[in-house]
């Protein structure tokens, strides 16, 4: 251990914004510098991103956390990344050069393709392989669009031109000025290419979508030395040795280490994820199977449930419409009135995944009466996460055999007091509030602090991990199975609303 290495920079490029954030031996925060950019909504169900601005904003972001700790690179004994999944970039093995925008998580494009994939009846087959239900969310049909869609773009994959990598992969490029080309099993897990069983690309998937696997980076586990960074933004080169995709950095910075420990995430979309061990277990119930974390040798699994639309529902009452002039807003206002006034919120703004998975799925409010107000409707809206989080968790209780013992909770919207006891009310589960909040950067950090003996190990960082909040049930068992029963009646309404 080299005691002048004060910090770990964990790097957590998420869907709206590039963070950095400096983490000292006793996992709290320095400094935090956070950067938004732009997204791109071409055409309705499409979202894109500039890679360039990501990773722009990512450099802007390093370099303020640094100067705003006033430390230097030596200071620095490694980096982690964590990074939004699935988001689908390809660029230019020369030049660096992307050759279209980064196609997002959230891209419904291939949607249509997704369907016919599901009636040819290759659901069993991919999910064997890859622990996925079949949907555009993950990557693959995101890499197959590109090479269709692109002028030229096929032949050039096929020439062995291009490389197609998520965030991280994007990010690591930047980091050594292209000379690492790499992606780790959590990220690698999330493509629909990747075989979760042999840990390998799998040649089947990438020959149904027709991927050349030259494309493909090479794959790593989640916490090793994997190369020294050569980007001008550090005058001497840090080990990069931790990456993650962001759901499973989560999961490991809320140090839900033993088999049954869960953990969900309110950011822009949820994302419930809970450890299975160290066999790839196939849900029953339209959960995704996906890789924990690969330490050494051995491979955590998880079961994972995402909610596409959570506090995007926020996003969407503040710039969609206007209703509300900021988030935080949000929780007083839910509690001026008693309840929900009988309305219904049901934020399937880009389909609904798991348990669901309607493609097709819209939007809707329902329920609204000449009594109404912005209070009412605000409160559905939030009450609709905790909704949706509740489906996914029951979805998980079947899977697993048992009811967890708690829920830790990360992710931006966990400030909202309204949403953690609504939650707790409703799933009757307490709900627990960590003091450090930033766990997916945290989660980063320990997997690259590990693999530079920064910290020594699992125990350490044990100790390390403090708690906030309890929230447990308080609401009526009966008054919450009413509001779940209406609840699904709207589900109901809303799915299948987009198809021809
Ligand atoms: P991501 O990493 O996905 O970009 P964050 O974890 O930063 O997202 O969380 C931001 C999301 O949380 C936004 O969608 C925002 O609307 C929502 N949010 C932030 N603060 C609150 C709050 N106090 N109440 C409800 N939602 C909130």
């Amino acid at each position: 251990m080299n005691f002048r290495h004060k910090y770990v920079l964990a790097i957590d490029q998420g869907t709206t914004t590039s963070r950095a954030i400096l983490f000292n031996r006793q996992g709290q925060v320095i400094t935090l510098s956070q950067k938004t950019f732009q997204q791109y909504f071409p055409k309705p169900g499409w979202v894109e991103h500039d890679p360039n601005e990501i990773w722009y904003t990512q450099s802007l972001a390093i370099k303020e956390a640094m100067a705003k700790a006033d430390v230097t690179d030596t200071h620095i004994a490694c980096i982690g990344i964590a990074n939004q999944r699935e988001t689908t970039i390809v660029w230019d093995r020369e030049t660096g050069f992307p050759v279209y925008n980064a196609i997002v998580w959230q891209d419904r494009r291939t949607a249509d393709y997704c369907e016919e994939l599901k009636a040819e009846g290759y659901s069993d087959f991919i999910q064997q392989k890859t622990g996925l239900v079949i949907d555009a969310y993950f990557s693959a049909t995101k890499v197959k669009w590109i090479l269709d869609h692109v002028k030229g773009i096929r032949e050039r994959a096929e020439r062995g031109e291009l490389c197609f990598g998520t965030v991280d992969s994007w990010l690591v490029w930047k980091l050594t000025r292209g000379s690492q080309f790499i992606t780790d099993v959590t990220n690698a897990s999330r493509t629909m290419l990747f075989n979760i069983n042999t840990l390998q690309w799998d040649q089947e998937l990438l020959d149904l979508f027709t991927i050349p696997s030259s494309m493909l980076p090479e794959v790593k586990s989640s916490s090793e030395v994997y190369c020294e960074t050569s980007t001008p933004i550090f005058k001497t080169g840090i080990p990069v040795s931790g990456m993650a995709g962001d759901q499973q950095a989560a999961l490991f910075g809320q140090l839900c280490l033993e088999e049954g420990m869960m953990k969900t995430t309110y950011g822009t979309g949820c994302f419930m994820i809970v450890n299975i061990g160290d066999k790839p277990v196939l849900s029953q119930n339209n959960l995704l199977t996906t890789i924990a974390w690969k330490l050494g040798d051995k491979v955590t699994y998880a079961l994972e449930g995402s909610v596409f639309v959570g506090g995007a529902a926020i996003q969407w009452l503040r710039d969609g419409i206007g209703l509300i002039p900021n988030a935080p807003v949000t929780e007083q206002m839910a509690k001026s009135v008693p309840d929900n006034g009988g309305v219904y919120f049901v934020p399937a703004l880009t389909g609904l995944g798991a348990p669901y998975w309607d493609q097709y799925a819209r939007g809707a409010i329902i329920g609204i009466t000449r009594g109404t107000t912005a209070a009412h409707l605000t409160r559905a809206a939030l009450e609709g996460i905790c909704y949706q989080v509740y489906d996914v968790l029951i979805a998980m209780e079947n899977d697993i055999h048992a009811k967890p013992k708690e829920i830790r909770v990360d992710g931006g919207a966990i400030a909202n007091n309204f949403l953690m006891q609504f939650q707790a009310d409703i799933s009757r589960c307490p709900v627990v509030r960590p003091c450090i909040i930033e766990t997916t950067a945290l989660g980063a950090a320990y997997l690259a602090g590990l693999a530079v003996n920064y910290w020594k190990d699992m125990d350490e960082l044990k100790e390390q991990w403090s708690l906030d909040t309890i929230f447990t049930a308080k609401m009526k068992p009966e008054t919450a199975l009413a509001l779940l029963t209406d609840w699904h009646k709207a589900v109901g309404r809303t799915m299948n609303w987009a198809m021809d």
